[in-house]
């Protein structure tokens, strides 16, 4: 019943020129933009160029799910597999109503350059469905999992591309997930998803890492340019899995977060909001919103209640992106007063305000580097799970430090020596490891006119 379809190349020379003009305001054509810009700065074999260009396979299917009430209704998913050139794919799912499969390509774009930057021994992919997951019951969310996983079954596996969360998905539906794949291969196979259950052979340490890796960067980072980071204010939008775990973190560390959003809206104070009261409740309501009028917080401090615009806007020193792509545009980046970024989310900054916001002074950690901690234990998870023998929390949290801070460092030696900025940097990092082993490989399909 599931229908698919599956293209290997997405662009064929003949159809390169029409595809692309059609794709130029695309997320796709503004990431591979940031690829563009690292090219200026390596020198790489054209063949291995080419070969980043264009994602090695993308696949789309119709997944028919019985609602509560008895109806059908399907369900539009995607997955590509962006390159798998230094190991099998790995990236997360997302459960958005606005996923397409120019999202999903672009986020699988970034996964391929972050896990070489991290020097994770996989390439990059993505997976999303088209959907609400607020509008399902629990019993309807399981049953899109479950059918996801039948529809992609032969697209995905433990040493060919392993799905973990990302927006709108969690560990319950990680399990789900693993559950149904190995009900298909009739054995159990816990190193097909990351992100599972502790109890179904999930990691410590997983559901905190993106937020546990974004402040590992920022602690190594931040003091390069301020004595005392911790005098330093803080304004956060997304208050999801890694922008209210950082936001706490933050907290606990004396950062002074005077800001944080989520999709309904803000809350803001220049004295520092209490972040684990605002978890609590958010955790209880599922909306910031709630902490509005809630006695308790609103007697803890007073604030003011703002849009995400807004917040995106405040006179802060460091502002995180945690929710969405495309937050800071063109149109918006002038507005920008805060002096670093740290993009958490994927693609929060259209390539179009790197100039805006360079101009402005402003320092940009880029996402592929930034929010790599989730990966990273994610690839923890996977080697636990592959020989049967689990880390503690110490243990993945110590591994995770000592790779994040390593990478920053080179990153930051990259920057300086090229005199480029941060992402720049970045791309150029993960593109000399993509490229060495796009050319350690060679050309399989190579004829020779033998005349
Ligand atoms: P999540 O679903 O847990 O949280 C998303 C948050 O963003 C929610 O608080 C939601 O209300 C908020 N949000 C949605 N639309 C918004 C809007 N228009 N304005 C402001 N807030 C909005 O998702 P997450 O896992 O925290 O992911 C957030 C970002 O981090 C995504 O870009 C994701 O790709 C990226 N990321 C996540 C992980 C991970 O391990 N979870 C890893 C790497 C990158």
């Amino acid at each position: 019943m599931t229908q698919t379809t599956v293209s290997t190349s997405l662009f064929s020379p003949q159809l390169k020129e029409s595809q692309s003009t059609q794709t130029k305001h695309s997320l796709f054509a503004d990431a591979s933009s940031r690829l563009e810009q690292a090219l200026k700065h390596i020198s790489m074999s054209e063949d291995a160029i080419e070969r980043l260009r264009h994602p090695k396979a993308s696949l789309t299917v119709s997944i028919p799910v019985r609602m509560d009430n008895g109806s059908l209704q399907v369900f539009q998913g995607y997955r590509v597999r962006y390159d798998d050139t230094r190991g099998p794919g790995k990236g997360g799912v997302r459960y958005h109503p606005n996923v397409t499969l120019d999202e999903v390509q672009s986020l699988a774009f970034w996964m391929t350059f972050k896990c070489a930057l991290l020097d994770l021994p996989f390439g990059g992919a993505k997976g999303g469905i088209t959907v609400n997951p607020k509008e399902l019951s629990k019993a309807e969310l399981e049953r899109l999992s479950r059918g996801y996983i039948d529809a992609i079954a032969d697209f995905i596996g433990p040493d060919v591309d392993i799905p973990a969360p990302d927006v709108y998905t969690n560990a319950t539906i990680m399990g789900w997930m693993m559950d149904q794949y190995s009900i298909i291969k009739r054995q159990l196979s816990r190193g097909v998803v990351t992100g599972k259950p502790l109890t179904l052979g999930g990691s410590e340490g997983r559901n905190t890492a993106t937020a546990t890796g974004a402040f590992y960067v920022i602690g190594a980072t931040l003091p390069k340019f301020v004595k005392n980071p911790y005098n330093t204010t803080v304004a956060i939008q997304g208050f999801g899995n890694a922008g209210s775990i950082l936001a706490e973190l933050l907290f606990k560390a004396g950062y002074k977060v005077v800001a944080v959003s989520d999709s309904q809206g803000g809350i803001y104070t220049p004295q520092g909001l209490d972040i684990p009261s605002i978890r609590e409740y958010k955790n209880r309501s599922r909306s910031i919103k709630a902490v509005y009028c809630e006695d308790t917080v609103c007697s803890i401090v007073e604030h003011q209640v703002i849009s995400n615009a807004e917040l995106l806007a405040l006179d802060v020193d460091i502002l995180i992106p945690a929710a969405l792509e495309n937050q800071i545009t063109a149109d918006n980046a002038k507005d920008v007063k805060a002096k670093f970024i740290f993009e958490v989310a994927n693609g929060p900054i259209a390539s179009a305000a790197d100039p805006i916001l360079a101009e402005k002074g402003i320092h940009v950690f880029p996402d592929i580097l930034v929010n790599a901690g989730g990966v990273t234990v994610s690839y923890f998870e996977w080697v636990q799970n592959r020989n049967g023998w689990y880390w503690t929390l110490e243990e993945v949290n110590q591994r995770l430090k000592v790779k994040m801070e390593a990478e920053t460092e080179r990153v930051w030696s990259i920057a300086q020596k090229l005199s480029v900025d941060v992402r720049t940097a970045a791309y150029v990092h993960g593109l000399n490891r993509l490229g060495e082993a796009l050319d350690a490989k060679g050309t399989r399909n190579y004829y020779i006119d033998l005349g």
